[in-house]
């Protein structure tokens, strides 16, 4: 079935993202992050110039998988599960070649997996105490996750679950896990495909028929932060051993698997695939942003200064001109989904997106501008965990979608 599965989301794959956490730089991180905040200050600057990067980007991944695996080697530890997964074998050799060849959105090339190490020690030593840690797993899960069931085998949790009527199926691959990441973590990565994900497919399946069906591969090899293509999302192992608080980079990776498929030739700026996964990363983060808004920042218009590279400004038009009858992101969704228009005709598809809103007539440009005048583009986006950023207490962003 896995084996199946892995076929169908290869074999749709029209674009394979490869995405990085960005924008972490606010000047209030511990110490313990501020290597991370250096880290992503080169991230953004990857965003801008993405398309022109994208050869020596694809070199940086290949050497920083490489140095992956030998790392990973040196710190392998004895699995409560078992590693002998053939099927998954096919699946990330394909994967990988699609890695190299289609990234075009690398906006991220840390290397911090020869500072890693693994102090999980979850040895189980007996059949019998694997197949109790199964049975804890599953009532662990099913106890936090309302009315989802959830099956745990050696290599994989299924969890599926009915939302408005809708039947999800959410997977999480083990058969590339070195326990890096903890079961706690895959618990949190689990509430956060039930929060964010069906709110997202309510939202814009209609446009763009993405799956209910997602696999979760958390793997101790390949792109060292996250991917995602067909149904089918990357997570580095060792992503979260390091960015404990990054779960929400998951809700950016959901996001691609919503998109199924813009393409480049007919958007603006190919950069706007990253951009909306981040506009929903922003708008349906877990937890009400309870991680996301501690250690992942939208930038301000000091930050992404144009509208190729602005988050904000696409959250801006998102919380000021959509209302009950006006939907400004499926409205993008709609014209970059659909391949209406050439990167060239985007002055019709900013028309076509402002149509009926106070912005009708205006071009984009001068739409930049209102939104350049405006403090949304200026208030910070942090906050201490469980408290309420700037922004958010002036624009309750997330309270709208
Ligand atoms: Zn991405």
């Amino acid at each position: 079935m896995n084996k199946k599965l892995f076929i169908i989301a290869i074999t749709a794959t029209v674009l394979l993202t490869a995405c990085g956490s960005t924008e972490k730089n606010d000047s209030k991180k511990t110490a313990e992050n501020s290597s991370q905040a250096e880290i992503t200050s080169t991230v953004s600057e990857d965003i801008s110039d993405s398309s022109e990067k994208s050869e020596e980007s694809s070199a940086v991944q290949t050497e920083s998988s490489e140095k992956t695996e030998s790392s990973s080697a040196e710190k392998k530890k004895e699995k409560t599960v078992s590693d002998s997964s053939k099927a998954s074998k096919e699946k990330n050799d394909t994967n990988n070649t699609i890695i190299i060849n289609d990234q075009n959105y690398t906006n991220n090339t840390t290397d911090q997996n020869g500072t890693s190490t693994n102090t999980n020690d979850n040895t189980s030593d007996h059949d019998g105490g694997q197949q109790q840690d199964h049975t804890d797993t599953k009532k662990m899960f099913e106890d936090s996750l309302n009315n989802v069931s959830v099956e745990v085998g050696d290599e994989s949790i299924v969890e599926t679950g009915t939302v408005n009527g809708r039947y999800y199926r959410f997977t999480i691959d083990l058969s590339k896990w070195d326990e890096f990441t903890t079961t706690d973590d895959m618990l949190q990565l689990s509430r956060l495909f039930w929060q964010s994900y069906p709110r997202m497919y309510e939202r814009y399946a209609d446009i763009t028929d993405p799956p209910t069906d997602v696999i979760l591969a958390i793997e101790d090899e390949g792109y060292e932060v996250a991917e995602a293509g067909g149904n089918f999302v990357h997570l580095h192992d060792q992503w979260l051993y390091s960015n404990p608080d990054d779960y929400d980079c998951i809700v950016h990776e959901l996001a691609h698997v919503i998109q199924a498929g813009w393409e480049n030739p007919f958007l603006e700026y190919s950069s706007y695939i990253e951009l909306f996964a981040d506009v929903c990363r922003m708008e349906y983060a877990m937890d009400n942003g309870y991680y996301n808004d501690n250690s992942w920042l939208l930038q301000t218009v000091d930050g992404q200064d144009t509208r190729k590279t602005s988050v904000r400004f696409l959250v801006w038009l998102d919380y000021m001109y959509s209302n009950g009858d006006i939907d400004i992101m499926r409205r993008f969704c709609e014209v970059c989904y659909n391949k209406k228009y050439s990167s060239a005709e985007w002055d019709d598809a900013w028309q076509e997106i402002f149509k009926g809103t106070e912005l009708e007539g205006k071009t984009a440009d001068e739409a930049w501008e209102l939104y350049t005048d405006s403090d949304f583009a200026y208030l910070s986006s942090y906050s201490e965990k469980g408290e309420t950023s700037v922004l958010l207490q002036d624009y309750d962003i997330r309270g709208k979608f």
